[in-house]
């Protein structure tokens, strides 16, 4: 037997031995198992799922083990993917820290801020918050005006960040920050880490049509950081922004995955909401073209997932794939949430959640919810130009 056969065999019957059952359902969000100081878990089966996931450094799983990482190769954490989806095993941990920070700090961190912050990270003992938009500078992102000024022993930092995601929540926040003006608007930005327990830091919610506040505007009112808490050099934070940003665009692209929806099979929808014709076809010929074309679409961006898998691996990517990637995978989420709408037809318009079944009311929300896909982590539209410019070399 090869060796990740056989990494396969001993993973498949450890995650069938570990994994409890109630791990094994598409988790709600009530249920998600967030990182955090005051980190809770809703079942003893989640606390203990993530316990098992931890100690084998399973929350991490490529990260290397010295930092508390499960030192997996890539081939074998692909594996490892693999053999959860086949028991729909849970996410064990949910956290930005896991999914943008972490590899961004595995790369641009110094020794002292890997020891300092990767295991926490793989241990879920810390939270982490995005600031990276501000109210005047989202898509073009290095107009930042957040200020870090050099006070000799530690930074002041002073601004506001917005759309911070839960940072009401967390416990750590990084951002990007202006530590020099005289230079382009990409020269002169440094990447920070920030304690959110530091004063002058607060937090408002921002709330949503759904009611849910999921986002808050994040201020810094003279909030003294240490001087170490910068990663990278001093005034070129855009290279580790644009390394976590990778990361983040790879992570929007399969949200699917993450966020593990309730069952939403097309053809089990259609079959129950639209129906049969005598022949056995779906009573619909337009949803049943659409349906089909869904399921190509599907079908190709894993076939493109898995192009950018082995160049990852091979540390050789076409510069414009990630990004076609996110455009392409957060537009396919919209597309299969439209459908899903058209094939509830008039089970899809209410809002309220008495008047739904659960799945419907799901399928309602993850629609209006998903519209932030292709937003987040920079719009298709800023993809487009990227993809023109780098990959295409286009004039700008
Ligand atoms: C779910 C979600 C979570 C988020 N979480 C965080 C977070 O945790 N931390 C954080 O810092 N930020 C977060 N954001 C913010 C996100 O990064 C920004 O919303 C995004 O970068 C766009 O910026 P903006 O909202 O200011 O839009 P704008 O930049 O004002 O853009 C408005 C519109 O103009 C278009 N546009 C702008 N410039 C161009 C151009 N040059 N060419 C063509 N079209 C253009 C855009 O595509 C968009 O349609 C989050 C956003 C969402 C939706």
């Amino acid at each position: 037997m090869s060796p990740i056969d056989e990494f396969r065999q001993q993973t498949r019957a450890w995650l069938e031995e570990n994994c409890p059952e109630s791990q094994r359902r598409p988790v709600v969000k009530e249920e998600q198992i967030w990182a955090g100081r005051d980190r809770v878990f809703a079942t003893p089966d989640a606390k203990l799922w993530f316990e098992r996931m931890r100690d084998k450094g399973w929350t991490a799983p490529t990260w290397p083990i010295e930092y508390g990482g499960g030192g997996l190769t890539s081939d074998e954490e692909k594996v490892l993917e693999k053999e959860m989806a086949r028991l729909n095993c849970r996410p064990p941990l949910y956290d930005l820290g896991l999914w943008m920070l972490g590899p961004a700090l595995l790369v641009h961190g110094n020794e002292a801020q890997k020891q300092e912050h990767i295991s926490k990270i793989v241990r879920g003992d810390i939270r982490w918050a995005q600031g990276y938009s501000e109210p005047a500078a989202g898509s073009d992102l290095a107009s930042l005006k957040t200020r870090a000024e050099d006070m000799g022993d530690h930074f002041l930092v002073n601004g506001t960040k917005i759309w911070t995601t839960q940072a009401d929540k967390a416990d750590w926040i990084f951002a990007l920050v202006r530590t020099d003006s005289s230079g382009t608007k990409h020269q002169g930005i440094s990447f920070i880490l920030i304690d959110m327990r530091s004063a002058g830091v607060s937090t408002t919610p921002i709330e949503l049509i759904s009611g849910d506040s999921e986002f808050c505007q994040t201020f810094f009112d003279d909030v003294k950081v240490p001087k170490e808490n910068i990663v990278g050099e001093l005034n070129n934070g855009w290279a580790v922004a644009k390394e976590l940003l990778k990361h983040e665009r790879k992570l929007m692209a399969t949200m699917e995955s993450i966020v593990q929806r309730e069952d939403e099979s097309l053809v089990e929808l259609a079959t129950e909401y639209i129906g049969m014709d005598e022949s056995g076809k779906l009573n619909d010929s337009t949803i049943r073209s659409r349906i089909t074309d869904q399921l190509m679409t599907a079908d190709a961006l894993e076939y493109l997932n898995e192009r950018l898998f082995f160049q990852y691996r091979s540390k050789q990517v076409d510069s414009g794939l990630p990004l076609t990637v996110k455009y392409l995978g957060t537009n396919a989420i919209q597309q299969k949430d439209e459908l899903l709408l058209l094939i509830l037809g008039n089970h899809s318009l209410s809002w309220q959640e008495q008047s739904h079944t659960p799945r419907e009311h799901n399928i309602v929300q993850n629609w209006a919810y998903n519209k932030a896909h292709t937003i987040a982590g920079g719009t298709s539209e800023i993809q487009l130009n990227i993809i023109a410019k780098r990959a295409l070399g286009l004039p700008a």
